[in-house]
């Protein structure tokens, strides 16, 4: 079979032949991958961030976002069989340390990420434990069942603060943040900044339920939400992109006593002010990573099932896995949402 594999230390990726797994493990499922999505997880790490860098080891597969048809269950497989559409979470977690046992797997002590620490989805096929594979309906269609990965990271966000009849700020209006926008909405949010520096993702947000877009490359961000919110400020700030100037315009933009959801990575250390933007203001400050074990998910399930937020929007371009450069390159540039990858047949068009 052929992956796209980080094979040396430094930026780039090759798509090259890798080993098939022989048998799925007693307890494994082998899947055919119908459809992968790229993640700005995935962007790190083909850039080589630096953040990135110190963790991952090549030669790597790729990918943590998919779809697949399982093609094989080992002997002892519980309740998937062959033909189930499933996708994985990203979080693999051990089950057996203090956290995992206490209901917070999703920030396990020994946690390994897909596609980072462990080989990934990039891939026509990918293996993964039981326990990690979450079973799709049937009739959600395949983009939407990879890219409800990142979605969860949505509803994850959304379910850390106190959103109806509040005013939101969302900083990086890429495929999650847009997502984000539209759960902001569905959950009754008074109004809704959306804030990004590619017209692109304006649009995206925008399509999803955003009320006010604000590009932070021409506009004076902080000047705009605080003349809008009568000079107070907004309830609560979620950070989405991981850019150095979106900690401080937000924090500045947070009202007194309002909730900050921190959510993007940012590829080095950024300076605080610790003071004026969380002691002063008496701030809550809520960390957010991946998706609860496995609430979030299911959660997710519902979000999609109630039809709340409208994936299709936020998926925008398609590629052949092979075309992964290409996706990648597309990616860099912003204007793009949720982008597809298929390794085993043509995207749609
Ligand atoms: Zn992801
Ligand atoms: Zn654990």
């Amino acid at each position: 079979m052929h992956a796209v594999v980080k094979t040396v230390p430094g930026p780039g990726a090759v798509y090259e032949p890798w080993p098939f797994a022989p048998k799925p493990g007693l307890r494994d499922v082998q899947v055919r991958v119908e459809a992968t999505s790229i993640c700005g997880t995935d962007m790190q790490i083909y850039d080589w961030h630096e953040l990135m860098a110190k963790r991952v080891k090549p030669p790597l597969v790729m990918g943590h976002e998919f779809a697949g048809k399982v093609v094989e269950a080992g002997k002892q497989v519980s309740d998937l069989r062959e033909g189930d559409i499933v996708s994985g979470e990203t979080h693999i977690n051990c089950g057996r340390c203090f956290q995992c046992r206490t209901g917070n797997g999703h920030v396990c002590e020994r946690m390994l990420l897909r596609g980072v620490d462990t080989g990934g989805c990039f891939a026509e096929y990918h293996t993964l434990h039981e326990s990690s594979a979450w079973l799709n309906d049937k009739r959600i269609p395949i983009e939407t069942a990879s890219a409800q990965e990142p979605l969860g990271n949505a509803v994850h966000a959304a379910s850390s603060a106190d959103i109806p009849a509040h005013t939101v700020a969302v900083f990086g209006c890429g495929p999650i943040g847009a997502c984000l926008i539209g759960l902001c909405k569905s959950f009754g949010a008074s109004k809704i900044f959306g804030i990004d520096i590619v017209e692109y993702r304006l649009n995206l947000a925008k399509k999803m339920g955003g009320d006010v877009l604000i590009d932070g490359s021409k506009e004076k961000v902080v000047d705009t939400i605080m003349k809008m919110t009568d000079g107070r400020g907004v309830d609560v700030f979620f950070e989405m992109s991981g850019a150095p100037p979106s900690f401080e315009e937000g924090f500045r933009v947070l009202r007194p006593g309002g909730t900050a959801v921190l959510f993007g990575l940012p590829s080095k250390n950024v300076e605080f002010d610790v003071a004026n933007w969380i002691v002063f203001k008496d701030a809550n400050v809520q960390g957010v990573f991946g998706r609860r074990l496995w609430s979030t998910w299911y959660k997710t399930a519902e979000v999609l099932k109630a039809g709340e937020v409208d994936l299709s929007k936020v998926i925008t371009h398609r590629f052949a896995l092979e075309e992964f450069a290409k996706a990648f390159a597309l990616m860099k540039s912003g204007r793009c949402g949720k982008i597809v990858m298929y390794p085993n047949r043509k995207p749609p068009s």
